[in-house]
Order: structure tokens, then sequence, then C-alpha cells
């Protein structure tokens, strides 16, 4: 698929229009391996019953979605390239920082290394919660949140799920605010890697290393300059440009920042289930000026 894209073509020509003939790039989804609640094969399914040509799975901490993805699309013989990808939690000045990386080697022995400690660090995480909710006399919730993991790397969202189930909240947002988020009754502060070991750990199975999300840390646009500043002398290759759910100028502002710290920029859904508001291939689309991740890196796609 990517033979169709030359170097020169614009990065404004992946607004995926109707008319648009170019395959839709979206480089960041979740699957059951960590906390999204599709089979990699429903994920590549879905993906292309929604024109995505070219899919990044990038769950947390964890590859172990990516061989039955492939599987799929190679036995359903799906129009779809597939990136292989990992979204790693990190720790910045106190804020957790997610970091894409895209085009890694799997099996890579030292990415298999650092992804081990890191869901190690996300099991004694999971501990820690799970004793702060059983003091605020919410017990079960460890057993609660590995049941809804399945084995997979064990996230937040799985605590927030057994809550809900629980009936302590209506939705995720709610969960979040009033259980999960920093300094709230179920947060313990976690052990992430720091930004440049994450960065690291990409590189050396092959990858590219993507900032992700940069406008939903909750940072001033000084504290925000300050962290892209901080990923690029690190050797960070790109940040997320574009998502689903942005406010209005976020996109124009994040492409500006791209260009100031020579990032090239990426877009994705970070689609974790089927929901009215995000979804895989939406509205995904870079603003003119930047550079796609696709085209100044082609080996992410090659793999
Ligand atoms: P963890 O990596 O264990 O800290 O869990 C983070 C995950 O929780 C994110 O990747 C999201 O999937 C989810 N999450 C975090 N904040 C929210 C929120 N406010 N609403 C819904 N989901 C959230
Ligand atoms: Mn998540
Ligand atoms: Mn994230
Ligand atoms: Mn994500």
């Amino acid at each position: 698929m990517l033979r169709h894209l030359s170097a020169d073509a614009g990065a404004v020509l992946t607004d995926p229009t109707p008319l648009n003939p170019w395959p839709v790039y979206d480089l960041h989804s979740h699957t059951r391996a960590s906390d999204g609640l599709l089979t990699p094969e429903e994920l590549v399914l879905r993906a292309v019953g929604h024109r995505v040509g070219v899919l990044a799975i990038t769950d947390h901490d964890t590859v172990d979605g990516i061989p039955s993805a492939r599987e799929a699309i190679a036995r359903h013989q799906l129009p779809l390239q597939l990136i292989a990808g990992v979204e790693i939690s990190s720790l910045w000045e106190n804020h957790e920082i997610h970091i894409v990386g895209l085009g890694v080697a799997t099996e890579h022995p030292e990415l298999t290394a650092f992804l081990k400690e890191q869901t190690d660090r996300r099991q004694a995480r999971a501990e820690l919660i799970a004793e702060r909710l059983e003091k605020a006399h919410i017990p079960g919730s460890l057993a609660g949140a590995m049941a809804l993991a399945e084995g997979g790397a064990i996230t937040r969202g799985h605590f927030a799920r057994f809550l809900i189930a629980q009936g302590k909240a209506d939705n995720m947002a709610q969960v979040f605010k009033n259980y999960l988020a920093r300094g709230k009754t179920g947060y313990a502060p976690p052990q992430w890697c720091t930004i440049k070991q994450a960065i690291d750990a990409i590189h050396h199975s092959g990858g590219r290393a993507v900032l992700a999300h940069p406008g939903r840390y909750g940072l001033s646009a000084k504290w925000l300059k300050r962290l892209i500043a901080h990923f690029s002398e690190e050797g960070g290759d790109a940040m997320e440009v574009a998502q689903c759910q942005q406010a209005p100028n976020e996109r124009t502002q994040l492409a500006r920042y791209a260009q100031d710290y020579q990032l090239a920029a990426s877009q994705g859904s970070d689609f974790h289930q089927p929901c009215p508001w995000i979804e895989l291939g939406k509205k995904l689309w870079l603003p003119g000026g930047v550079e796609a991740v696709w085209l100044r890196f082609p080996e992410i796609a090659q793999v």
C-alpha cells in the first residue's frame, strides 16, 4: 500500500475525505493485550471497515497483541498494513508521559527485557492501587482488575471498569475524576522509566519514538514546550499532532510545535473500544507544513 505514497506526497493529502485515494493512517490504538476491549483480530477487521490503510497497534508496555493481528491480516487477506508499536509509560517532572514506539522489532531481546520491567512496575502499582481502595472500603479490586486484564498488561483502565461494575461511577471520565486521577483515593504514584530510557528502548529495537497526545497532560503552554524540547533533545523523533477529539486550535498549535522542535508529525485515534466519540481513522489528517512521521521514517512501515 505504501508504495502508492511517493516521498513528495504532501502531508495535506492524508486528509481522509471521501475522494482521497490515499490510505488513512491511524498510528495509535489498543487491544485486549492492554486496556483495549477488542481482540487484535477484531481491531484489524474494524480498522479496514473504517478505511484505515495503515494501522499501528500500540498497547501499554506490551507488544503481545501484534502476532495475532499479523496472523488475522494474513488469514483474512486484509488490505491493511500493520505497524508494530507500543505505548510506553514514562515519568518526567512528576508527570506521566506516554511515548509511542513505531516500527519496533517485537522480539528484540532488549525490548522484551525492558517491557518486562515495565509490566512488573504495572503489577506493583496495581497492588498499591488495590491497597488504597481497600482502605477506602472497596475490597477485591486487584482480583477484579486482573480478571478484566485477562493476563494482559494491567492498567488503571481495568480498575476503572471494575469500579464502574461495582456501581461506584457511571462512566470512565467520572471514575477517573473521583478515584483514579492523581491525588484521588485510588491513585498510587508509579515508578515508570524516564523519557530517555523509553526513547532508547524504542531506538535499540529499530523503532521511532513519538510523544503521545501532548495536549492531554494538563500542561500550561510553557511546560508543554519544555516537555517537547526535552523529548526532542533526548532523541525523540516525532509527536502526535492529530487525534479525533481535540480542541479547535490544538491541532494547528501542535503542528507549530512539531515544526519548532524539528519533530515529524504523527496522528492516531488512541482507540480503546467502540464508542460514539472516538473511532479508528476518524478525523485524522495533518495540517500543512509538518512532515508526516511515515514520510520522514518510511522504514517504520516496512517490517
Ligand atoms: P495507566 O497506564 O495504568 O496509568 O492507565 C492509563 C489509561 O487509563 C489510559 O491509557 C487511558 O486508557 C485510561 N484513562 C486515563 N485517564 C482517563 C480518563 N480521564 N478517562 C478515561 N480513561 C482514562
Ligand atoms: Mn489506555
Ligand atoms: Mn496514552
Ligand atoms: Mn494510548
